[in-house]
Parts: C-alpha cells; sequence; structure tokens
C-alpha cells in the first residue's frame, strides 16, 4: 500500500492574527499538490482564525499539544475536545521541546496518544535523539524506547491515526539536517521495529517523516528515501518556502 506523502507545518510559539492570516492565504493560494496531505499547527490561540481561513481541503489544523483530561483543575492546559471545538483534527505530540523544556516523559506522551486518539484526534507522534545520544551511539535505542512507550498504551489500530515524526533534536532549528542516508537508516530501523513490535501492516501503512531543519534546498534528496513519507516542518513552514516543500 503506498503511503500518502504527509507534510506538517509546525509554526511553535510564532505568528500574530497579521501572520497567520498571511500564511493560510498563501496556502489558499497556492497550487497543492493534492496527493500530498497538509497539517498546520499554530499556537492555540490562532487555531480557529487558521480553520475559519482555510479553504484547501488538503489542509488540516493541528494543535501543538494537548492533556489527557476533558476539563477541569488543569491551569494553562488545552483539551482534545477544546481543539476540536475550534477546528482541529491534528495535534501533535512529544516534540523535544515539550520533552526537554517542559518535562513531558514518554509515558505521558503515551498517555496524551491515546487519549487523543480515543477521542477521535489523529495524532503526530514526535521521537528523536540529542546528539550527546547520537554521539553515544544511543539514536535507535532513544527513538525506539520513545515508540515502544506508545505501543504499549495502544491497540494495532489505533495506528491508523499516528504519524511518527523522527526529529534529531541535534537538526531541530540549527540548519543541521540529517543526511538522506542517515534519516533513512533511522526510518529503516523504525519501520522494522513497528514490524516486530505491531505487525507488518501496521509497519507499512504507519507514515514516518522526518523534521530538522527541513528546507527548500534539502526536502528533494530527503523525500526520495523509501522510508521518508514527508516531513514536519519548523522554521520554513512560516516562510512562502513551505510550498515548495508541500510540492516536493
Ligand atoms: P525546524 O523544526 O524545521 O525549525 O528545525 C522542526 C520541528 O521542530 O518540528
Amino acid at each position: 500500500m503506498a503511503r500518502k506523502f504527509f507534510v506538517g507545518g509546525n509554526f511553535k510559539m510564532n505568528g500574530s492574527t497579521e501572520q497567520i492570516k498571511k500564511i493560510v492565504s498563501g496556502l489558499n493560494n497556492a497550487k497543492l499538490n493534492p496527493e500530498v496531505e497538509v497539517v498546520i499547527a499554530p499556537p492555540f490561540p490562532y487555531l480557529a482564525l487558521a480553520a475559519s481561513e482555510n479553504k484547501q481541503s488538503t489542509v488540516a489544523i493541528s494543535g501543538q499539544d494537548t492533556y489527557y483530561k476533558d476539563n477541569g483543575a488543569f491551569t494553562g492546559a488545552t483539551s482534545v475536545s477544546m481543539l476540536q471545538d475550534v477546528g482541529a483534527t491534528w495535534v501533535i505530540l512529544g516534540h523535544s521541546e515539550r520533552r526537554s523544556l517542559f518535562g513531558e516523559t514518554s509515558e505521558e506522551v503515551a498517555k496524551k496518544t491515546k487519549y487523543a486518539l480515543d477521542k477521535g484526534m489523529k495524532v503526530i507522534l514526535c521521537i528523536g535523539e540529542s546528539k550527546e545520544e547520537r554521539d553515544s551511539k544511543r539514536t535507535f535505542s532513544v527513538c525506539s524506547g520513545q515508540t515502544h512507550a506508545v505501543i504499549k498504551a495502544l491497540s494495532p489500530s489505533d495506528w491508523a491515526n499516528v504519524v511518527i515524526a523522527y526529529e534529531p533534536v541535534w537538526a531541530i532549528g540549527t540548519g543541521l539536517t540529517a543526511t538522506p542516508v542517515d534519516a533513512q537508516e533511522v526510518h529503516k530501523q523504525l519501520r522494522e521495529f513497528l514490524t516486530t513490535n505491531i505487525s507488518a501492516e501496521v509497519a507499512n501503512a504507519t507514515r514516518i517523516i522526518y523534521g530538522g531543519s527541513v528546507n527548500a534546498k534539502t526536502a528533494p534528496d530527503l523525500s526520495k528515501e523509501a522510508d521518508i513519507d514527508g516531513f514536519l516542518v519548523g522554521g520554513a513552514s512560516l516562510k512562502p518556502e513551505f510550498i515548495e516543500i508541500i510540492n516536493v
């Protein structure tokens, strides 16, 4: 089964009303490859705006995090039903900035993932190793450990609504992109890990996308690798080149 190419734009804590309107209108006016699934993740205050301005049927809206409770005394948190209420159908979970700056553990990420999927949300699940972990040859043990925590929490059918984003931490926002060969190696190992720990069917169907300083120059070669099924784009998703990455 061919996996549909997937490009996510993670705006992180960037944007303003004016800027979000500009980005969405840029997407609205662009000729986007209809075969590519696109998801944009603006900060929470702009989700409803992005959803109402978006006119492209192939573009969906995503939150950048959520919580595993529906409502109540959880100051600062945003629930799945709130995200859905303002038009988001996806949520990014386990981003390395959430893990490193906000102390999220793989177990919390797994709990959030299961909760969001049970509520009908689709999930971009981020994993990835730090520079220190790569230098000490722990890339795969870190990535498989982060993935395994989620595998334990989900049932095989849940994976139909999950995209895995492999984002080496040392490549995020640094201008250092993993080479296509290096990224492909990790993606292939991850797919084998899904085969062994879930099933060949899930492994073949699950999109594994790459993130970390992807731009219009690096996207073409990365996209040619057999196990790279798209991108999660940070900085470049705020710029017109995001459209070139979608249409790579
Ligand atoms: P970057 O971010 O493209 O700016 O490196 C990617 C991400 O963190 O999702």
